[in-house]
């Protein structure tokens, strides 16, 4: 039977906090005491040399509170506005509660264009990654206020897993109020059991998650699969487990009831696949044989090192790399359009920030965005 795995051996973890666990249904307020326990477990992983990523939700439940909504169904625009007064409070709170662990916490608010859109995708993830960098928690949640019916995940499981997908991590922790995926609903027949491992979602899995017009389909366990399916193609495995107990992290570590769903990949290796397989090249970077070297070691492609550039592309675009007798070296996603890029080829750093300005990055596709070519 294949092992469980270790929460910590995980370098990079997405932890999900679904609003039900948060805010008190009844009483429409925050569970303090709860959320300090979860910020004691994030304290702790960060302590062993994990990077950790926030997305929580809660930001309409707050919000319809202060603002006098009873708790029926919000039109859009009466959600937009409850988010907007929830948020603040959402980020104060989980800043004040990290705070109290020593860490630094940064909202990021996104919106699905955020994510699906490569070109704003390397812009958030550049910033997600520099908060990691200065050992700051990012806080994410969906942009509510701008997000409209069509252009919202208006679910934050999805949104983790994409966010956890941008960030390279190699697991997803979704909190949610149940232990984790059973093999039939458990409100509806007493001997369900709880699965612990699933390799693969497969139809059968899917069946035990209810069909999609069931209370689940929501914000529940179909949408819930629909993260793990993205996480395991992004090469993280995931996790659910019941929030509504004290230290939930602690729970997961210590072997504590929750379902975990496995990758046979990596982050990277996933990624690759994705640069290589699914993008269609939309121009060429001849590089020069010094360049060929410092990417085949694993560096990044600088703007030095580029003789020639073929095409028209946006920033994010996928290109082919060709090395100095025409071979494909590999492929990447490319930081800068065809047009500042030919504007800096050939050039230093320094000669870089005198043509485009401050704030120009040397690295014209960077190490992680590259697949190469089998050699
Ligand atoms: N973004 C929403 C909020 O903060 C929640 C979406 C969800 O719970 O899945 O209120």
């Amino acid at each position: 039977m294949t092992a469980l795995p270790l929460l910590a051996s995980f370098r990079r973890v997405v932890v999900k906090v679904g609003s039900a666990l948060l805010v008190d249904r009844d009483k429409s307020r925050l569970r303090r005491a709860w959320l300090a326990a979860l910020a004691e477990d994030i304290g702790e992983l960060v302590a062993n040399g994990a990077e950790v990523i926030v997305v929580s939700s809660g930001a309409i439940a707050l919000g319809r509170t202060v603002l006098g909504f009873s708790n029926g169904a919000l039109r859009l625009e009466e959600s937009q506005a409850c988010a907007a007064v929830g948020q603040i409070a959402l980020a104060r709170v989980w800043s004040e509660a990290l705070a109290h662990e020593g860490i630094t916490a940064g909202q990021v608010l996104l919106t699905l264009g955020d994510t699906e859109q490569r070109r704003r995708y390397l812009n958030a993830r550049a910033t997600l990654g520099k908060l990691l960098e200065l050992r700051a928690v990012p806080v994410v949640n969906e942009n509510d206020t701008v997000a409209t019916a069509e252009i919202r995940y208006g679910d934050n499981d999805r949104l983790a897993a994409r966010v956890a997908t941008m960030a390279g991590a190699d697991c997803l922790i979704l909190l949610s109020d149940v232990d984790g995926l059973y093999d039939s609903p458990p409100g509806e027949s007493p001997d369900a059991k709880l699965i612990s491992l699933v390799e693969r979602v497969t139809p059968r899995i899917e069946k035990m998650a209810g069909s999609p017009a069931s209370e689940f389909a929501r914000g529940g366990m179909r949408t819930k699969l629909e993260a793990a399916r993205i996480a395991s193609g992004a090469g993280m495995h995931m996790v659910i487990a019941n929030g509504r107990h004290a230290n939930p992290l602690k729970r997961i570590a210590e072997r504590g009831p929750c379902t975990w769903f496995l990758t046979s990949s990596t982050p990277r290796a996933a990624r690759k696949t994705f640069i290589a397989a699914t993008l269609e090249p939309k121009g060429v970077l001849v590089i020069d044989a010094g360049a060929v070297r410092a990417l085949e070691g694993g560096k990044s492609l600088l703007a030095a090192g580029i003789k020639r550039i073929e095409g028209e592309f946006a920033r994010g675009d996928a290109v082919l790399i060709r090395g100095p007798n025409g071979t494909e070296v590999g492929r990447g996603l490319v930081g800068y359009d065809a047009v500042d890029a030919r504007r800096i080829i050939g050039h230093s750093t320094e000669e870089i920030l005198s043509i485009l300005g401050a704030g120009a990055r040397a690295e014209v596709i960077h190490r992680d965005d590259l697949a190469l070519a089998a050699a």
